[in-house]
């Protein structure tokens, strides 16, 4: 964009230095429009002729006798502006306007390597800068248009992806609650050792298929902007300790040392997302364990203050492993960025990881980074900000010990009601509490649940969220509006939504908890335990 000085000449003739004054004078009088005449000599300006001053300087006193007749080198300006006609009009005028105001009345000469091209007007200059100022503000008006477009479109598409997800993820965790379940329930049943192999690969297989979808389904959440941190009091002792149940069973399988120390925590607690934070600690120390052949993994978690209400929590995850070449360095934050594809073949994993971990970290106010050495090791760190909480000189809430409370023995006498529309899944809650000794009744939508506890006094109900005729939030609104002691059953959740709140909508709606699908052996009798346990309690206070 921008106008040069040859586009913005206007029309006018010119005359040689032997034209006299009268000549110029007609010129001048036949064209109001005309403002300036160039005077040129075998092809080079030598002059320039400006109407106003030409006219003042012939309506002096005898002027128009002093000049008529004589060559108009008497009257020309012999020093006008001459500038080379490919100049740009915006220079120009900042040299006019700078160096010489004077051709601002006067005009100026466009040349070619110093041959005549045309003469122009600052009148013309200013219209032209004024069209590319107009020019510029349209481009810029519709440029705008086009970019709030693309954001609607751009946020459409990331909606578009968002849901999408979210509906793929719905669709595959189904077939894979019945994957795993299944594999789950045919290892309980006496296999031989061959046929456990063919099982544990399955089930394997099967957790890596919901390990990447969980992964997948993350990234995309955060990138959303739809990950929201759920700050909770935060004992780090007890991330350490969680830590170390988690993966000291695989450091001993590969031989490898595994420690984790913990400083400047004073017994104090603190806030922060404690499952955003172990996600993060856990794929450092996992990516540590699986990338260490011998030597060491070392864990270490330190808080430094700064301010009494706020400390920083540094995790360090130390490793004598593999290390990562250089050229691989920058890029391993990003999404499915892997150091080296023998070792992705040889450890599996889909570059995922560290990019959840940066974003997340991202999200707390943090940083994240590493230093590593090829066939040395690697150290990968992260900062996070916490809050320090009040320090409660009460003692502690004594942790109820799952070994030693009294959960109801599986009998006849524990009545429970299944609400699943997808026969897959119904069989594999069937097998589940068949294994712990329970039976049940079945449904398949919201509306024969409310009606199945309307008519029978059921201890449980685990309940489906997406059903056909009336899903389990509804239906669970329903049941709890009750008349009579059938309104407190206990309700769990099996919940399939990893994308959006789906812990606080069951809750909302009146449920006691939720399980997530695919549905886990331990986590699912762990949530029966509790509920039958309040169901029991309920009932003593009742009586
Ligand atoms: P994944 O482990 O699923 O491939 P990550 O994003 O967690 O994905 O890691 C990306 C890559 O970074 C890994 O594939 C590996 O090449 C490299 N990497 C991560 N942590 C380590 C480590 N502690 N030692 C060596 N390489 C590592």
């Amino acid at each position: 964009m921008g106008r040069l000085v040859r586009d913005v000449l206007v029309d006018a003739p010119t005359v040689s230095p032997k034209a006299r004054g009268e000549d110029i004078y007609e010129m001048f009088s036949e064209d109001n429009d005309l403002l300036v005449i160039a005077v040129v000599e075998d092809r080079k300006p030598v002059g320039l002729l400006n109407r106003d001053q030409f006219f003042l300087r012939m309506a002096d006193r005898h002027g128009r006798a002093l000049f008529s007749k004589r060559p108009i080198t008497f009257l020309m300006n012999k020093e006008p502006l001459v500038v080379e006609a490919g100049t740009p009009v915006e220079q120009l005028n900042q040299l006019i306007v700078r160096d010489r105001p004077s051709a601002l009345m006067e005009g100026f000469i466009a040349a070619r390597r110093g041959e005549y091209v045309g003469v122009g007007t600052s009148f013309e200059l200013f219209a032209a800068m004024a069209r590319d100022a107009e020019e510029r503000s349209h481009k810029l008006a519709s440029l705008a248009e086009q970019l709030g477009r693309a954001r609607i479109e751009a946020l459409a598409a990331s909606k578009a992806k968002s849901d999408f997800l979210a509906t793929m993820s719905h669709e595959i965790r189904t077939p894979l609650n019945g994957v795993l379940g299944i594999a789950q329930l045919l290892m309980a049943t006496g296999l031989d050792e061959e046929q456990s192999e063919f099982v544990r690969v399955i089930n394997d297989s099967g957790q890596i298929l919901l390990r990447l979808l969980n992964d997948i389904l993350d990234l995309s959440k955060i990138e959303a902007g739809k990950l929201e941190l759920d700050v909770q009091p935060l004992e780090i002792r007890q991330l350490a300790n969680d830590t170390q149940t988690l993966w000291q069973g695989r450091a001993v399988q590969k031989q490898i040392a595994f420690e984790i120390d913990v400083q400047g925590e004073n017994g104090r607690t603190f806030s922060a997302d404690p499952v955003r934070l172990k996600q993060v600690l856990f794929n450092l120390v996992g990516n540590a364990i699986k990338f260490t052949e011998q030597g060491s993994v070392d864990v270490h978690l330190a808080l430094h203050d700064i301010g009494r209400k706020r400390s920083v929590l540094r995790a360090e995850v130390r490793d004598t492993g593999c290390g990562i070449p250089e050229d691989a360095q920058k890029n391993l934050f990003n999404a499915f960025s892997q150091a080296d594809a023998e070792t992705t073949r040889k450890h599996g994993g889909s570059g995922l990881g560290l990019a959840i971990c940066k974003r997340l970290v991202d999200l707390m106010g943090g940083t994240i980074g590493f230093r590593s050495t090829e066939r040395e090791g690697s150290t990968f760190w992260f900062e996070v900000p916490l809050k320090v909480d009040a320090v409660d000189l009460a003692p502690s809430q004594p942790q109820i010990d799952q070994t030693i409370s009294e959960t109801p023995k599986a009998t006849d006498e524990i009545r429970i009601l299944v609400a699943e529309d997808n026969p897959v899944n119904q069989a594999v809650a069937k097998g589940f509490l068949k294994l712990k000794g329970l039976a049940a009744d079945f449904v398949e939508n919201g509306r024969e649940a409310v009606e199945a506890c309307k008519a029978g006094d059921y201890d449980l109900v685990l309940m489906d969220m997406e059903m056909p005729v009336m899903d389990g939030l509804e239906a669970t609104r329903e049941i709890r509006s009750l008349e009579g002691s059938v309104a407190s059953v206990q309700i769990l959740a099996l919940t399939a939504h990893a994308l959006s709140g789906a812990a606080e909508r069951c809750q909302a709606a009146g449920m006691d908890g939720h399980v997530a699908k695919p549905i886990n052996k331990d986590a699912l009798f762990n949530a029966i335990d509790d509920a039958l346990e309040r169901r029991a309690e309920a009932r003593r206070n009742a009586a």
